[in-house]
């Protein structure tokens, strides 16, 4: 596959101008790992220090493993974000029980550490591996939104999905580690958030932003589209005979064709007495829930289950709904925040 021109003169800017710091000199995963988990919300010039104190307190990964978490956190002490630090370390555990202490080698094993998300698999395995992930973190999202003049916020789906395509189309294959670096370079010492260094840059002849002046006005920030919080109430009837009421979901609204139990749904927070629920007169109230918050994309759900047992269902209040023994339920595909609530019980 021909490497595209962009990929060529990054890398060769990149070759003849990078930082010497010190993770570079590593194809260690574990040194790389580490440099990538330290530099997160971290200046280089402070992450520097804690990178040599990490190397040279816990040489492999199966030391940091080792070691005490009160000693992991002392040896962080200063770099805040503390989560970090104990993902690090859960993470270097994981590493020495379920990889024999061998750093993993696939961008699945990577990324399914703890602590480690889409930026950092791809780095890791890309630097340490030369697998071809391209690594998409502020600076690339930055430099990228600027070249193409993505029109998107890189911060919402969208944005994100396209940034990460055209980082794809313009991975270098061959040498991706050096790929990923070079664009994190560029977008930390010439494409930076305020004067970026235009006239000297490598690229300012593929760079539409440049080209139209409007360097300032990416990535674009667009308000973060506002999240809609929507009340859906649950209502678990069950029969004498341990039989509940659920439905297929056929409205193009969220989750479509997944099953669900009777719902109501209103316009803001209900207290549960205040509820009118249909069918309900030959019933007992057993356990309410209320409450739960779940997050979907663009959507806030609060949900309430409320739990009935009676003698029999009632059918003809719920009509579209239809019956099923409660040890089938686990045939039917739920919503996640449904399972979740019944796994939980
Ligand atoms: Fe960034 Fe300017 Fe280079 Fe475009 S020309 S990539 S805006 S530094």
């Amino acid at each position: 596959m021909e490497k595209h021109p962009i990929s060529v003169l990054l890398i060769d800017w990149y070759n003849q101008n990078k930082r010497n710091l010190p993770w570079r000199n590593s194809r260690n995963p574990y040194f790389i790992w580490l440099s990538e988990v330290i530099l997160q919300q971290t200046r280089v010039d402070q992450g520097t220090a804690y990178y040599h104190k990490f190397t040279e307190k816990y040489p492999e990964v199966a030391d940091l493993a080792m070691a005490s978490e009160e000693d992991v956190m002392l040896s962080w002490q200063g770099l805040g974000y503390y989560s970090r630090a104990r993902n690090l370390h859960a993470a270097a555990k994981s590493v020495v029980a379920e990889h024999n202490g061998k750093f993993p080698k696939t961008y699945q094993d990577i990324r399914n550490l703890k602590g480690v998300g889409d930026y950092t698999a791809a780095a890791v395995a890309s630097i340490a591996f030369g697998m071809p992930h391209a690594a998409v973190d502020g600076n690339v999202n930055r430099v990228i939104s600027r070249l193409f003049e993505v029109q998107e916020n890189p911060l919402l789906p969208p944005g994100k999905k396209k940034i990460q395509e055209i980082s794809n189309l313009l991975l270098d294959r061959k040498d991706p580690g050096t790929f990923n670096q070079a664009m994190m370079e560029l977008g930390a010492t010439v494409c930076k958030p305020r004067n970026p260094s235009c006239e000297t840059c490598v690229l300012n002849q593929h760079c539409g932003a440049f080209s139209a002046g409007k360097q300032h006005d990416f990535p674009v920030k667009g308000e973060k589209t506002k999240v809609k919080t929507r009340f859906l109430h649950f209502i678990i009837f069950k029969d004498l005979d341990n039989r509940v009421l659920v439905s297929r979901r056929a409205t193009n609204d969220i989750w479509k064709g997944l099953y669900q139990f009777p719902l109501l749904e209103t316009d803001g927070p209900v207290e549960p007495h205040a509820l009118n629920i249909p069918g309900t007169e030959s019933m007992t109230l057993k356990k309410v829930q209320t409450n739960i918050r779940h997050l979907l994309t663009h959507r806030e759900l609060i949900i309430g289950f409320y739990h009935f047992e009676g003698e029999k269902l009632p059918n003809k209040q719920w009509e579209h709904y239809e019956v099923i023994h409660l040890s089938d339920l686990n045939k039917l595909a739920f919503p996640r925040a449904i399972t979740r609530y019944l796994e939980a019980q």
